[in-house]
């Protein structure tokens, strides 16, 4: 056996049970297929991870976060995990270099938001195109911004908005939320939400910062544009568990489905961070569950 155990992904969730496993005296690998950090190091600055008042830029935060988990002994593989296979005891870790076997496997490979693919909203990514207002509405206090989309987590995200912007508008492309009723009446509610509905965003425009989306109604096909500072995208996200094809149980989204110590449907293998189902998606919550996975993880190693 290779490792006792191999961590796969190395976001946040990732990269906390790394330090862990490490400090625990278990011989630890992480495979992380880009640069470690995952999300949390591609935004500009976290401004709700505890122990940095003044907030910490996402690159510097994750930087810290590999240094702790290389302290710790734990090794580093650049490699992208193409399945996972069981042999008795072994669990099989299949990557673009090769083959590694541990005694337990942590999946920690996390989501990707959705994007909308149009113009405008690579250039304004993390300067005003956003994919999480819990993580950045702070930065719209007082200003106007668009809420994308039309289910829960678009809906959700406009009430919490309406607490800090000035003015939120929603685009939805079709006539009704999908979202819950009772989110739907507490958003129309709001005096500063307001809902454009059969509409789509075509372009988000700017010269040096977000000034304006261009919009297009789906049954008049009129085409206009709205000024805003921000735009808070939710058309979905996507957990990276596609290489796990049926071996865990997941929900109907491919979220992996987990009891409270983080253990999958198959003993040996965890799932910890944005990849398994679970209604809060921040870096705090990702570390939560890469430290919290430790106990069933010792008590797997101990059998
Ligand atoms: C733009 C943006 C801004 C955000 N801002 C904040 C914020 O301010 N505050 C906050 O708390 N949260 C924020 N979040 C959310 C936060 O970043 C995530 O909740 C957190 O990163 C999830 O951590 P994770 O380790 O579960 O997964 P991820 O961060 O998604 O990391 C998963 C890692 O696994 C790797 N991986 C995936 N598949 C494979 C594979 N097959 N083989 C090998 N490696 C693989 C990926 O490359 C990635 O590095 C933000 C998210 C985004 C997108």
């Amino acid at each position: 056996m290779n490792y006792d155990v191999i961590i796969i992904g190395g976001g946040p969730a990732g990269l906390t049970s790394a330090i862990y496993a490490g400090r625990a005296g278990y011989k630890t690998a992480l495979i992380e297929m880009g640069s470690p950090g995952g999300q949390a190091a591609t935004t500009e600055i976290i401004d709700n991870y505890p122990g940095y008042p003044e907030g910490i830029t996402g690159p510097e935060l994750m930087l810290n976060f590999h240094k702790q988990a290389k302290r710790f002994g734990c090794e580093f593989i650049t490699a992208q995990v193409t399945g996972i296979e069981q042999e008795g005891s072994a669990r099989i870790v299949k990557t673009s270099q090769g083959q590694k076997e541990a005694k337990a496997v942590i999946v920690a490979t996390g989501a990707v938001p959705g994007e909308l693919g149009v113009k405008g909203e690579k250039e304004f990514r993390g300067r005003g195109v956003s994919y999480c207002a819990t993580c950045d509405g702070f930065f719209f206090r007082n200003k106007k911004v668009a809420v994308v989309g039309g289910g829960n987590a678009a809906v959700e995200e406009a009430i919490f908005l309406s607490e800090l912007a000035k003015e939120i508008v929603i685009i939805h492309r079709r006539d009704d939320f999908r979202a819950d009723k009772i989110l739907k009446d507490k958003a129309l509610e709001k005096t500063n939400v307001s809902v454009m509905w059969d509409t789509v965003v075509e372009g988000i425009v700017g010269e040096n910062k977000l000034e304006k989306i261009e919009l297009k109604n789906v049954k008049s096909q009129e085409k206009t544009e709205l000024q805003v500072d921000g735009v808070f995208l939710y058309v979905g996200t996507k957990p990276n568990t596609d290489f796990l094809g049926s071996l865990v149980d997941k929900d109907a989204k491919g979220y992996i489905l987990t009891d409270e110590n983080l253990k999958t449907s198959v003993p040996g293998i965890f799932a910890v961070g944005d990849c398994r189902q679970k209604r809060s998606r921040q870096v705090a919550t990702a570390v939560g569950d890469g430290a919290a996975v430790m106990i069933a993880l010792d008590e797997y190693l101990q059998l």
